[in-house]
């Protein structure tokens, strides 16, 4: 039987419950949020390895709309974001839109009735006015290209799907990649193994994190003035886009400025000359992302840690062949290796009008219009879509501003009777013209390689200006940005 609903939601990680959460709130109930996994959480779900935090302090890591003042500490762990998330489920009474276990294998538009297919990993069959994709960028592991690894002996698995049942303890660890996932994992296991391995093949900024708890008495306040809370969040946002959004312009003073706060650091940490010399960038600061650690570099000094900066050859039965013909023996090998983040789409098809492919369409890398409306795909809207990732703020404030968007778009879709929406193409052109030029100016588009920039040089996953400056492209639904479709059935 197929079932018919208003809105779907593909994705029920903060984005896709999010939305769900202010759907709820504008009063509407005919919406369905769709999740593949068997519980919530997105990226908080799937990322369980030791020492995964939010690089983002807490108070601005969450929805300005839900404010928690119990964070225990500036920097939330995984496990509290994940409970929160759980709890963002409760309190806006979301469970019964909720299906988990429900994957949206391929979503079709029909040129007909103006509505799309969604079609499930089950057979079933959900019919829908409006498809929001809230899956996100960084839930598809990438294990790196790395040739030979189903030869390897041991057990290996990625960050992203650690394997809690293998005791690490008194092992050969290799661990491949030294990126954000690397920097909070290495130091939580170093110290339990019998030798760790780190695979490094480039390095990054780091500046200190300066993480602490949260002392009763302030969380007391916290919870006790709301003002407090809310200034806290206020502090750390224009912190975020005055000073640190500076490092993301190309050879600016605020880019130098940043660059000065990681070589103090490395300076402060690393004593060894050598070692420094490895762990100094080649590249300008913000072109990957910049990361935030205390931990890191001590961990790189401990004894049974090796770093290895030869170029990774093949994974054997025994361990990593480096191209200097060394083989680091391993019991374990960690991928520490990032994502698939340049698809946007997984294993999903996607056919628009005229049966137009999404993925035919994006061949050249994906883009969209604000990060959300793709032309050729009408009353489709994506969440964290192409170019709205950071460099320099928390991706909830971006998020906020796509489900206020959304929610417009939604009312005005409903108050059409039947028509639909779908995206003037030289509004989109004309966007990313320009997009892709303010992009030119930025530290991404610098000499390096990054999961934000296909092979060719294009960004396709950042936003280039500051969130102040999203808030207010995104602030007002623009309807004659949009063609009327009608109805033809
Ligand atoms: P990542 O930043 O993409 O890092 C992947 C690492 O693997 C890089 O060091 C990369 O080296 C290395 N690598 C890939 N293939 C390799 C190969 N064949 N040989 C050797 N090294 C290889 O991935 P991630 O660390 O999982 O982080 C991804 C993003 O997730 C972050 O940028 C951040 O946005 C988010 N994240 C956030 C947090 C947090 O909030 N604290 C924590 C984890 C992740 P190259 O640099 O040379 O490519």
């Amino acid at each position: 039987m197929t079932e018919h609903v208003k809105i779907v939601i593909a994705g029920a990680g903060l984005a896709g419950l999010g939305l769900a959460s202010r759907l709820r709130a504008a009063g509407e109930t005919s919406f369905l949020v769709l999740e593949k996994e068997e519980r919530v959480g997105g990226t908080w779900r799937d990322n369980t390895y030791p020492g995964a935090a939010c690089d983002v302090p807490s108070h601005l890591y969450w929805f300005s709309f839900d404010e928690q003042p119990d964070w225990s500490h500036v920097y939330s762990p995984q496990a509290e974001i994940l409970c929160h998330i759980e709890r963002l489920v409760q309190r806006h009474h979301l469970a019964r839109y909720i299906r988990c276990q429900t994957e949206v294998i391929s979503a079709d538009w029909n040129d007909v009735d103006s509505v799309w297919h969604l079609r499930l990993s089950s057979g079933a069959q959900i019919v829908a006015r409006v498809f929001v994709g809230a899956w996100g960028q960084l839930n598809r592991p990438s294990f790196g290209s790395v040739q030979g690894q189903r030869d390897f002996a041991g057990t290996s698995f990625h960050s992203a799907q650690w394997r809690h049942d293998v005791s690490l303890q008194g092992k050969r660890i290799g661990v491949i990649g030294t990126g954000a996932s690397a920097a909070q994992i290495v130091p939580q296991i170093v110290d339990a193994v019998r030798q760790l391995t780190l695979f490094h093949r480039s390095a990054n900024y780091i500046t200190p994190r300066m993480d602490r708890p949260y002392d009763p008495e302030e969380r007391a306040r916290f919870r006790a003035e709301p003002a407090t809370l809310q200034a806290s969040r206020e502090a750390i946002y224009r912190e975020y886009e005055d000073r640190v959004y500076q490092a993301m312009r190309r050879e600016s003073a605020g880019a130098r400025e940043e660059a000065e706060i990681a070589r103090a650091h490395l300076e402060s940490q690393i004593g060894d000359p050598e070692l420094r010399r490895k762990l100094t960038p080649d590249y300008p600061i913000g072109c990957k992302r910049i990361l935030v650690s205390d931990d890191f570099y001590p961990a790189l000094t401990r004894p049974n840690l090796t770093l290895v900066t030869d170029r990774i050859d093949r994974i054997e039965a025994g361990g990593v062949r480096t191209d200097d013909g060394r083989l680091h023996a391993a019991d374990v090998l960690i991928y520490a290796t990032g994502f698939e983040t340049l698809s946007f789409l997984g294993a999903l098809e996607i056919r628009g009008r005229h049966s137009r492919s999404l993925r035919e369409a994006w061949r050249d890398g994906p883009e969209a219009y604000l990060g959300m409306s793709v032309s050729g795909f009408p009353n489709f809207f994506m969440l964290y879509g192409p170019n709205t990732n950071l460099g320099h703020n928390s991706i909830l404030a971006m998020l906020e501003c796509q489900f206020g968007y959304v929610l417009q778009a939604v009312r005005r879709i409903a108050a059409q009777s039947g028509s639909a929406l779908d995206l003037r193409e030289e509004v989109m052109t004309t966007y990313n013209r320009a997009l892709q030029a303010r992009l030119a100016g930025s530290s991404w588009a610098g000499n390096c390689t990054s999961w934000y920039k296909t092979a060719r040089g294009r960004i396709t996953n950042n936003w280039p200006d500051t969130v102040d400056d999203y808030q207010q492209v995104t602030a007002r639904f623009n309807p004659t940005e949009y063609e009327v479709i009608p109805r033809l059935s």
